[in-house]
């Protein structure tokens, strides 16, 4: 059994076929694709699709940082209503700071992770962090947490964003390997290797986007987590089953879903 940690399949990319794409997921062996929401526009469409598949997709609640506007405190609110008792989320994401897009928002960013972060600590739940081109800042956000029961994992992790020293000194967070793991130029392989234990990642598709090669440059999709998946056994000579084992435990452990 394999868990895909990150996977948009309830965006408009996936309106015509979502159930040929889950299965296709399903027949390769991913049983768990868990979907980080993006903003209060596509919470319905994530929650309608994790009602077709109940036990295999899992939603996440959080307001993605390319999201993050003036008018953030909004947005904050309608989400926070949704996070009341009993709600079906696994996760807090997806959250975080992305400065390479657009920086106009950087401070309406730290202050809108601060507050999601607090939710995380309230309700117990991981929390799934995009960082890009942000690391200064995020560990600004994270220093005041280190000695808290904060937990989650550095989604899309690429290895040339930041200390991974630093990243690991945060001892409840897994890093989130996908696509760019398989692409020719990536440093990812070599990080990994050499400072990243197998007991610490996990894997993702970040569908529809990062599609791993041999599918580069295609619509990604669950399915291609083995794709991954085989790199990462590859990188820590390990046999697939045991890749697949023990980043299914260490997702299920994280997550806790079973
Ligand atoms: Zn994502």
């Amino acid at each position: 059994m394999i868990v895909d940690t990150h996977t948009h399949l309830f965006g408009e990319e996936f309106r015509d076929d979502l159930d040929a794409v889950v299965e296709r997921a399903r027949s390769a062996g991913v049983e768990r694709l868990l979907m980080p929401n993006i903003d209060c526009s596509t919470v319905d469409d994530m929650l309608a699709a994790c009602a077709r598949f109940p036990g295999v997709c899992h939603p996440m609640l959080g307001l993605h940082p390319t999201s993050v506007t003036a008018s953030y405190r909004d947005d904050l609110r309608l989400l926070r209503e949704r996070l009341v008792q009993p709600h079906p989320y696994i996760a807090v994401g997806e959250v975080g700071l992305d400065l390479y897009w657009d920086a106009t928002f950087r401070r309406e960013q730290m202050a809108a992770f601060d507050e999601q972060i607090g939710w995380a600590l309230e309700h117990d739940l991981p929390l799934v962090i995009h960082s890009r081109k942000a690391f200064s800042e995020l560990m600004t956000c994270l220093k005041p947490y280190a000695s808290t029961s904060l937990r989650g994992v550095f989604h899309s992790f690429t290895g040339d964003d930041g200390d991974v020293e630093q990243l690991l000194s945060f001892g409840r967070f897994l890093v989130g390997v996908n696509g760019v793991v398989t692409f020719k130029k990536s440093v990812l392989p070599a990080v990994l290797r050499s400072s990243v234990p197998l007991s610490r990642v996990v894997v993702e598709t970040d569908s529809p986007y990062l599609a791993p090669v041999p599918h580069r440059g295609t619509r990604n999709e669950s399915a291609y987590v083995c794709d991954v998946l085989r790199k990462v056994a590859d990188i820590y000579d390990v046999s697939l089953e045991e890749a697949a084992r023990t980043t299914t435990e260490n997702a299920f452990r994280l997550f806790n879903i079973a």
